[in-house]
């Protein structure tokens, strides 16, 4: 018996999935190549390979679909692993994950009242309506949200959360909020450019208040200052000084969730990642 029939039936139909190229996502570099490895019987450089992906976050692309599921990633890396799939190690996986979250995840700006997380120094701002714009699993969303305390500072400042499959769907429902409060201002951030064209366009059709309309994208916490992008304290200082000088202005922020308010893949990458490693045995020692 060769190493990879030990691995048993479900690595060898997930390999035969592979190389049918039902996995299209797999094709990225270190997670493929701990398939071939893998497939040649070379178990010890696989397990390295595999501490890679963990390693460089790459087990969060471990999926089918763009939409991030829990068991989805998690399922691949185990059945790479060799690992049985019990309900027992899944809940502990998932508690890896989530557990990764806390409010040290909420990206953080400097205010005059002093640091602050950004969602709590945008909601301090008098006079301002805050809406969250999110896709996404909705449970995976939402265990974010309660975990790094976001969820709380939007409900005590009578804000809205709006997690949606697609991005688009969640930002009409948004939009339509906002012509009817009849908002003056509006500001939008996302760490994604293509988000920030939604917004746009969505909001060039029919809206008579908004005389101010300001997107912008945010340079995500894990890249440095991609030119044109704004930093999140650059963003937070735009609004108040909006605030300042339009006394009597609506104001609202539209404001994305990942890589915006919460430094998303810092968790993953970070803490995420290290819990998995130790859940899952590839010793830390394989990962320099
Ligand atoms: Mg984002």
């Amino acid at each position: 018996m060769n190493s990879l029939e030990k691995l048993g039936r479900p690595v060898n139909r997930f390999l035969q999935q592979i190389a049918e190229s039902r996995f299209p996502d797999l094709k990225q570099p270190d997670g493929h190549s701990a398939f071939l490895l893998l497939q040649a019987g070379k178990r010890e450089k696989a397990e390295a390979a595999i501490a890679k992906v963990l390693r460089e976050k790459n087990w969060y692309a471990l999926r089918n679909k763009k939409e991030f599921l829990f068991y989805d990633s998690i399922i691949k890396l185990m059945l790479l692993l060799g690992l049985p799939i019990n309900p027992e190690l899944l809940k502990s996986v998932k508690e890896a994950i989530t557990n990764s979250f806390s409010k040290e995840s909420l990206v953080r700006v400097t205010t005059s009242s002093g640091d602050l997380s950004l969602l709590e120094a945008i909601c301090a701002i008098p006079n301002t309506t805050i809406y969250i714009w999110t896709e996404g699993n909705k449970e995976f969303q939402e265990i974010k949200l309660e975990r790094t305390g976001a969820a709380n500072i939007v409900e005590n400042a009578k804000g809205k959360i709006h997690i949606a499959k697609d991005k688009v769907l969640a930002l009409v429902e948004i939009l339509s909020a906002v012509f009817d409060d009849e908002a003056t201002i509006l500001f939008g951030a996302d760490d994604k450019l293509k988000n920030i064209r939604d917004l746009k366009k969505n909001l060039s059709d029919g809206i008579e208040n908004l005389g101010q309309i300001c997107c912008v994208q945010i340079q995500s916490p894990r890249t440095n200052g991609e030119e044109k992008t704004h930093s999140p304290q650059a963003f937070y200082d735009l609004v108040l000084e909006s605030r300042n000088a339009n006394a009597d202005a609506k104001i609202v922020v539209v404001l994305d969730f990942d890589g915006v308010v919460c430094d998303t893949d810092g968790a993953l990458q970070g803490e995420g990642t290290m819990r998995l490693l130790n859940l899952l045995n590839v010793g830390a020692a394989k990962v320099e």
